[in-house]
């Protein structure tokens, strides 16, 4: 079965096919970070008007790329949210629309259901159940997850997302928005013993976290050793990114233990940070248990997740026309397959 995967939930356009017997076909992504830098955000209506600009031509992209046609598309999968209700809607149209004229069966996909279910596009991929750490822009939640559609959330922020705390730290740093990869690019360069910065939640007994004191840390660090030359910037960068890891992974290591769980799987844009997986690596093989990734160009938004996880959903639900965003939507109310 050909899956047509369409993401447009925030300020990536991503489009994919995915096949379930020969696997990712194609994908590709349009990241309009350079159209929201000046702003030094994203503009939700600029990013809906672009998403309209370059979903087809994306479309008709990896097609050509697959060496298929639209007649070849068996199913369309669409990210209906969560994320901003008019870059959902410019997804959900384009989906809605395709899979009429086609007369192919649509599914409406969880985003976060995408992010979750992305490691299962890599090789080894792992079996259920595992604990999943979702470490995203907007999120971070640890969760038990024993099949599609079930997911027990163990422990969540409860304020900043970890990639969010990357991305305002960045921006205290002048390293541009989203600053996250910048500013683990240059944590390479500097010495993460200069400066002690606190792992907040560290010790609070739950796997819940904390993100949001640390960048006020962050903030009275830079403003203490105002004017910041370029190896202080780094020493901060280095500083700031070893207590993120340090938390990720004790919470992650507790939660193996409090479900007996043998395996973990990390999903979201942060996934993608080196010394995340350095660390979370290096503990898989002392304490012996396994960890997945998602293929490093798939941790961020992207279409093959959401194709992957319908492709999923399609194998035991009844597809139906779904037109319609849900900005907010709780991935815990999802049905289980
Ligand atoms: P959500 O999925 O929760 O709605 P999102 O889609 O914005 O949020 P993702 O696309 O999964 O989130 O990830 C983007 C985040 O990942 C940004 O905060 C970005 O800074 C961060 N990020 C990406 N690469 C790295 C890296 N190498 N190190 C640290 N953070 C990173
Ligand atoms: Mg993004
Ligand atoms: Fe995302």
């Amino acid at each position: 079965m050909l899956v047509l995967g369409i993401e447009s939930s925030c300020d990536e356009t991503g489009v994919a096919l995915y096949d379930s017997e020969q696997g990712l076909l194609a994908h590709r992504i349009h990241s309009q970070i350079a159209m929201h830098t000046e702003y030094g955000g994203v503009v939700p209506e600029l990013a809906s008007r672009d998403h309209i600009r370059r979903v087809l031509p994306l479309t008709e992209a990896c097609l050509a790329e697959a060496q298929r046609t639209r007649k070849d598309i068996d199913a369309i999968a669409y990210t209906a949210g969560p994320g901003l209700a008019g870059a959902l809607l410019v997804g959900a149209s384009v989906a809605n629309a395709l899979a009429f004229a086609l007369e192919k069966p649509i599914v409406a996909v969880h985003h976060l259901e995408g992010h979750l279910l992305s490691p299962l596009l890599s090789t080894p991929r792992p079996d259920f159940p595992f604990v999943a750490l979702l470490v995203s822009g907007g999120h971070t939640q640890l969760m038990a997850v024993r099949g599609i559609g079930q997911y027990e959330i163990l422990g969540e922020t409860v304020d900043d997302a970890a990639g969010e705390a990357f991305d305002k730290s960045a921006k205290l740093l002048d390293l541009g928005y989203p600053g996250g990869p910048a500013l683990s690019k240059l944590a390479d360069t500097g010495d993460a013993t200069r400066f002690k910065l606190p792992r907040p939640m560290l010790h609070s007994g739950d796997l819940d976290f904390s993100f949001s004191g640390l960048k006020t840390a962050v903030l009275n660090l830079v403003n203490q050793q105002a004017p910041i030359d370029d190896q202080t910037r780094a020493d901060i960068c280095a500083a700031f990114q070893e207590a993120v890891v340090e938390v990720l992974l004790k919470k992650c290591v507790a939660a193996l233990q409090q479900t007996g769980m043998q395996r973990l799987v990390i999903a979201g844009g942060v996934g993608a940070n080196k010394q995340l997986r350095n660390a979370l690596n290096e503990a898989a093989r002392r304490r012996k248990f396994e960890v997945f990734y998602p293929p490093l160009e798939l941790c961020t938004d992207n279409g093959a997740m959401i194709a992957f996880a319908g492709a999923m959903r399609l194998q035991y639900a009844t597809p139906q026309y779904s037109y319609g965003a849900r900005p907010r939507w709780d991935l815990s109310t999802l049905e289980a397959c």
